[in-house]
């Protein structure tokens, strides 16, 4: 999650916000503005198996809290290469872009979220993050009304599935 700098990083003048609703320093003879630009974060609603969806947990999680597996670009890297990586670090699974889902925006963690469908095959290997994953059939999905539980929602609506959502409470 960002953080509102306290001082400014280039002359370390006390910060405050501005006219222009940013965190800004307030030296007349600086105009370092923090702007917060949202970061970019890669998500996949993994098939594996026929019409079954591949979801994570989290180590950090509570315990029915299960997600998409996501992941942030590396230095120069494509989002295409980087949720294929992503698969094979976090699951251990090969995975073949099917689609982009959409674009998402996470509010609570300041992130957009790039959603892509993708097909995996191979052995599912958990790495240290997860430790759990589960693989449901498409039509006993429940999506979350937040961040890749819209992409999740969406994929599933647009092969004409009704989706059940949790509430907010039951998922993040
Ligand atoms: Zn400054």
């Amino acid at each position: 999650m960002n953080q509102s700098f306290e001082y400014c990083p280039v002359c370390t003048s006390k910060m405050a916000l501005g006219e222009n609703e940013y965190n800004s320093c307030t030296s007349p003879s600086c105009s370092y503005v923090q702007y917060e630009n949202p970061t970019p974060v890669v998500a996949a609603v993994i098939e594996y198996g026929d019409k079954h969806v591949l979801l994570g947990h989290n180590r950090a999680w509570p315990q029915r809290w299960f997600g998409l597996i996501t992941g942030f670009l590396e230095k120069h890297e494509h989002p295409d290469e980087c949720i294929i990586r992503e698969v094979k670090e976090e699951v251990g699974l090969d995975a073949e872009i099917q689609s982009f889902i959409g674009f998402y925006t996470f509010k609570r963690m300041n992130q957009v979220i790039m959603a892509y469908h993708v097909k995996a095959t191979g052995d599912v290997i958990l790495e240290d993050e997860l430790d759990e994953v589960k693989i449901v059939p498409f039509e006993k999905v429940k999506t979350w009304p937040a961040g890749t539980g819209l992409a999740l929602k969406d994929f599933l609506e647009n092969l004409g599935y009704e989706v059940e959502e949790l509430s907010m409470d039951s998922k993040i």
